[in-house]
């Protein structure tokens, strides 16, 4: 036993702590490296993570107290953990402890999604002859031990068959995998077919387990027993010995990045997993993030094309509705469409963006929108103050009289909160069944599956929600898919609008109708002629990049750019506003010349729980160099006493 641990608390202080090693009845030999122990700090005894060993002490060995249990007989993570979790803290501006206990299943607890274990087809246990395209892309995958592959292809064309049969053939080379899904109820499908292919040397890592659950399966990992982990972001830490594959299905998805500290991206990383373990690195989707294509324009990336749905069979129609001249949230168009499918026996999905936002300025007669002169993001309309306000760099303006765009003096707010939009709906159609889905209306795990077997067995008319519908989209029944609002993610105050507005368009698309020939997908917008929803319509994602890459290097957003943004929270206002002044200060100080500081500005969600929030964005060339003119102003800055701030490297939302 090592007399005495280095241990790491799960604070915000970030220096480790000694203590005295001590045998208990559970674990007579004491703790060791990657054990989570109690041990006495400040007046309480709190958990931390012993993340090394000492067999002499500098300081007076009698001043050293004993730890006070040990919580795990057997480590949660392994050297090679505790320093992947070390290079994630720095980057991501948290501590070691913190870190470990976020990433470990034994730790912080994550929230859950409302997975359920709803079942859609049975997987296939064997692997499937390929396709030409699919055989060229594993090919192209096997053909080197490492590197970064791409697979771009719609849904249905096989993506999933080329991944599977990729593990299949590293676990052969006597390596592992981590195969990693976004956090949302339709990837359960997924998550199936690697355990069916698996079997036994699985484990599964999703937050739709139980924490001992989870628990259970990461100690299975550890002890190698599990060499092929499925699962959300987190699993992306997973201990698997000798990695020798990393999947990212869906690799646009937003939920890849994690909401709290350590704010880290998986795909992120996974990246720095692969290029430091060897490993090869596959990412997928129908609809690259612009960072992703970039990467594939500068040779940073094979992209591997797998084209379109392996089933043939066009991809159902896409019409545009403007919603200029409509009365409520449903188009006449779409009414009539919803009403046709449910005369000839079908059912309709609608679907709602929740993250739309209400107050948006724009011109009716022209659909033009007013954004910051500086930013080019929507300026958000203050009602009370009667100010526009850019969320970014805090310019204001006085609402226009007339539209700048076209002279109309038809110009006011619009856009409809989505809790009304829902009873409008309903309303609408008073005498079909319509049911709302959704992480509010389904809070169990079986009122989700509930749902969706009643819509399956055709007793809804109408399925009304937000992603978690997506499952729905290939049943049978179903001839209408509209998305109610195209562009309730385009008027988001941020940078990543167009991105989102565009995936969930062709992701929608994608999905819908695989079995009907017959199927309409309406997209209802009030700017028909963008051209990102034209662009999405026509399933053009070549052609959005391009347009969405220049408006990016116009603007020195990223990819063109890195961003850190820092939150200042708190009760008071002013302590927010002082803190996010002073730390703008300390930060233009230290940038680089190429670099800049926007703000301090109100953040979008200005006032959250109670708190006030005020935020500093940090825009530069060099991630480096933002980091350490980040870190620097942050200890100027101190602890300023009721604000609590976070960075955030790599924003995925600036709300
Ligand atoms: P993606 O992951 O690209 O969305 P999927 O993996 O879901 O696509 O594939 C769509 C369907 O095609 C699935 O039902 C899958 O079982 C089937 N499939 C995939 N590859 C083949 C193949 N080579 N031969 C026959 N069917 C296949
Ligand atoms: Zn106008
Ligand atoms: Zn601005």
């Amino acid at each position: 036993m090592t007399e005495f641990l280095r241990v790491a608390f799960d604070v915000p202080l970030d220096r480790l702590f000694t203590y005295r090693n001590i045998g208990t009845k559970a674990a007579p030999d004491g703790a060791r490296i990657g054990c989570r122990v109690e041990a006495p700090f400040r007046n309480r005894v709190i958990e931390g993570w012993v993340v090394g060993e000492l067999s002499a002490c500098d300081i007076d060995s009698s001043l050293v107290k004993p730890i006070a249990k040990v919580v795990d007989p057997e480590p949660l993570a392994g050297e090679a953990t505790i320093a992947l979790a070390a290079r994630v803290a720095r980057m991501y501006f948290c501590t070691l402890g913190e870190t470990l206990s976020a990433i470990t299943p034994g730790g912080r607890r994550e929230s859950s999604a409302g997975a359920d274990s709803f079942e859609e087809t049975a997987p296939c246990d064997h692997s499937l002859v390929l396709s030409a395209p699919q055989r060229a892309a594993l090919e192209r995958v096997l053909s080197e031990k490492s590197g970064r592959k791409y697979l771009f292809g719609a849904t249905g064309s096989g993506k999933t068959e080329v991944f599977l049969q990729a593990a299949e053939a590293t676990l052969a080379e006597g390596r592992g995998v981590i195969y990693l899904v976004p956090e949302i109820a339709l990837t359960h499908q997924v998550v199936e077919a690697v355990r069916t292919r698996f079997g036994e040397r699985c484990a599964v890592l999703h937050s739709g387990l139980t924490p001992s659950r989870r628990l259970a399966e990461w100690r299975r990992v550890m002890r190698g027993e599990a060499d092929v982990v499925v699962g959300a972001r987190s699993a992306v830490f997973a201990p698997v010995p000798r990695l020798g594959l990393v999947v990212v299905d869906e690799e646009h998805e937003g939920s890849y990045k994690s909401g709290s500290s350590p704010r880290y991206h998986a795909r992120q990383v996974a990246m720095m997993r692969c290029a430091e373990e060897g490993a090869r690195l596959v990412m997928g989707s129908a609809t690259p993030s612009v960072e992703a294509w970039k990467l594939m324009l500068d040779g940073g990336m094979e992209k591997l094309e797998l084209g379109g749905r392996l089933s043939g069979g066009a991809p159902p129609e896409v019409e545009i509705v403007d919603m200029r001249d409509e009365a409520g949230p449903v188009s006449r168009r779409l009414a009539a469409l919803v009403r046709g499918a449910k005369a000839a026996g079908g059912q309709s999905i609608l679907f709602l963006n929740r993250r739309g936002f209400s107050h948006r300025f724009s011109c009716r007669t022209c659909g033009e929108e007013l954004k910051c002169r500086h930013c080019s993001v929507p300026l958000t309309w203050h009602k009370d103050r009667d100010a526009l306000v850019c969320h970014y760099c805090g310019y204001r303006a006085p609402p226009p009289r007339a539209c700048p765009s076209c002279g109309s003096l038809d110009v006011g707010w619009g856009g409809f909160g989505t809790e009304r939009l829902e009873e409008e709906v309903a309303a609408a159609f008073p005498d079909l069944t319509v049911r709302r889905l959704d992480a509010d209306s389904a809070t169990g795990k079986g009122e989700a599956r509930k749902l969706l077997e009643d819509f399956r067995a055709g007793r809804i008319d109408v399925l009304l929600g937000t992603q978690m519908v997506a499952k729905g989209l290939n049943f049978p029944g179903v001839k209408v898919v509209g998305v109610v609002l195209a562009d309730t993610s385009l008027n988001l105050p941020d940078f990543r609008a167009a991105e989102r507005a565009f995936s969930l368009i062709v992701q929608v698309a994608g999905r819908a109708g695989r079995f009907t020939p017959d199927g309409r997908v309406v997209v209802q917008t009030f700017k028909p002629r963008s051209p990102v929803i034209r662009l999405a319509a026509a399933t053009d994602v070549a052609g959005f990049q391009a347009l969405e890459l220049e408006a990016r290097r116009e603007l020195g957003f990223p990819p063109y750019s890195r961003l850190v943004r820092v939150v200042f929270r708190s009760k008071s206002p002013e302590k927010a506003d002082r803190a996010a002044e002073t730390f703008a200060r300390l930060a233009a100080e230290r940038l680089d010349p190429d670099a800049e500081a926007l703000g301090p500005a109100e953040c979008p969600i200005a006032l959250m729980a109670g708190n006030a929030r005020r935020h500093v964005v940090l825009k530069g060339p060099s991630m480096g160099a933002l980091h350490a003119a980040c870190s620097s102003a942050l200890s100027g800055l101190g602890e300023p006493p009721g604000v609590y701030v976070e960075a955030d490297p790599d924003p995925v939302s600036l709300l």
